[in-house]
């Protein structure tokens, strides 16, 4: 017999064919970092935590009372700090009463909404590669999952507008968009949104946009909301969380905004799933919100030095690097460094923690299995670089010594 499990976890990459379940590629790739005491530059989580001030006031609050079910919806301060961080910082409108719904971070908020909106017979439109959470919402929902590359060239890894167009059918319920996109660093553009607008106007289909990575974006690159695209704001429902902006990713405070009919019906779904939760946190990062943008600049300043640091360092290893306008990830081909042993970005990936003592994970591990872009990007592999300075340094140090051959005093 098969169970409902499997066919969602072989969905999101977490099945063997026959059925047994396999741990996340994440989970294996930590696994071996820690028997090879490698420096793991696979999972995505910051080393060190956010702003003092910000644990403080969570540690205020629960001694002042807050342990007990918030409101469903989140506190009414926390939806008011979301509806004023939009207005501040994209001009988008939102009415804290009714288009607002705090979640158990960005993943529940994902999970809701594609619940709510999409079942069998439905098609939902992501990016591919894509997180993972993704692909398991979708196949919880028993929705259909259609694909549109993002292909890697000169300016980084660009949307197929292309693909989109055929993608994009009378079937679509959803386009569920990433931007900035994990694991691929790339900060949609203006004309990739407006593609993705113009494509869901075509068919009346919802967009689910996950933003958890909105503020941390280089080079002066700017994240552009979909929802703030002429007319988009009726037919967009924005996802992010405090985990990515603030360094506290365990704290799992996320929201979901847009227009009132929509959040009423994920408020339906998110109410069966955790109902409420986060009490103390739900105060802290209403503050945050509204006082923390120093913290966020902070964060953004040192994430592009280390940014820097990893991607250049790749770059001169012998990499091919899809230089990240945002996120914790660089994408980098390894094909000079595959062999008969090693053929592609998987085999590389198991192999670096004992031959080298670094952690990636493939970038396949974000695809569908068998698809086109997962053999177009079998051979790459994502490092993440929100690690400290010296953690990034050593494994340069590692990656140079394992990767290049005969200049070992050249190391970092
Ligand atoms: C980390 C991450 C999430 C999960 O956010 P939480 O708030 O921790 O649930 C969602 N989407 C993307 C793209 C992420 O990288």
């Amino acid at each position: 017999m098969t169970l409902r499990w499997q066919s969602v976890a072989r969905a999101a990459g977490l099945a063997s064919p026959d059925g047994s379940a396999r741990p996340t590629i994440f989970a294996e790739m930590t696994a071996l970092a820690t028997q090879y005491d490698a420096a793991n530059l696979g999972q995505g989580f910051p080393d060190s935590d956010g702003p003092e001030w910000i644990r403080q006031a969570a540690a205020n609050a629960i001694h002042s009372g807050a342990n007990q079910y918030p409101p469903g919806r989140g506190i009414p301060a926390l939806r008011e700090a979301i509806a004023a961080h939009q207005a501040r910082h994209y001009g988008i409108t939102v009415d804290p009463g009714t288009e607002v719904l705090v979640t158990a971070g960005a993943t529940e908020a994902i999970a809701a909404a594609v619940l709510a909106l999409c079942g069998p017979g439905d098609e939902v439109v992501s990016l591919e590669p894509f997180y993972d959470a993704h692909a398991a919402a979708i196949a919880m929902a028993g929705a259909t999952h259609v694909t549109v590359p993002l292909v890697p060239g000169a300016g980084g890894f660009r949307l197929d507008a292309a693909t989109l167009e055929t993608a994009v059918t009378a079937n679509t319920r959803v386009i569920l968009v990433n931007t900035p996109h994990n694991p691929t660093g790339t900060v949609l553009s203006r004309d990739e949104l407006e593609a993705i607008a113009a494509a869901a106007v075509r068919v009346d289909a919802v967009v689910v946009t996950d933003e958890v990575y909105e503020h941390l974006t280089f080079d002066g690159l700017a994240h552009t909301p979909l929802a703030s695209l002429p007319g988009m704001a009726a037919r967009t429902l924005t996802i992010s969380s405090a985990g990515k902006t603030f360094s506290l990713t365990g704290w799992k405070i996320g929201w979901i905004t847009g227009p009132a009919p929509l959040i009423d019906a994920v408020a339906t779904i998110k109410q069966f799933l955790t109902y409420s939760g986060g009490a103390p946190f739900q105060p802290a990062i209403a503050r945050a919100l509204t006082e923390g943008d120093a913290d966020i600049r902070e964060l953004r300043d040192s994430l592009t030095h280390r940014r820097d640091l990893l991607s250049s360092a790749l770059a001169d290893i012998g990499f091919e690097v899809g230089r990240p306008g945002g996120t914790y990830f660089v994408c980098a081909d390894a094909t000079p460094f595959l062999s008969a042993e090693v053929p592609d970005g998987a085999a590389f990936a198991r192999a670096l923690p004992a031959g080298a003592g670094v952690a990636c994970v493939p970038v396949s591990a974000f695809c569908r299995e068998g698809s086109t872009t997962a053999r177009d990007l079998a051979n790459w592999v994502r490092f993440t670089f929100v690690k400290d300075e010296a953690t990034l340094r050593e494994a340069i140090r590692r990656l140079r010594r394992a990767l290049t051959q005969g200049s070992p005093q050249n190391s970092d």
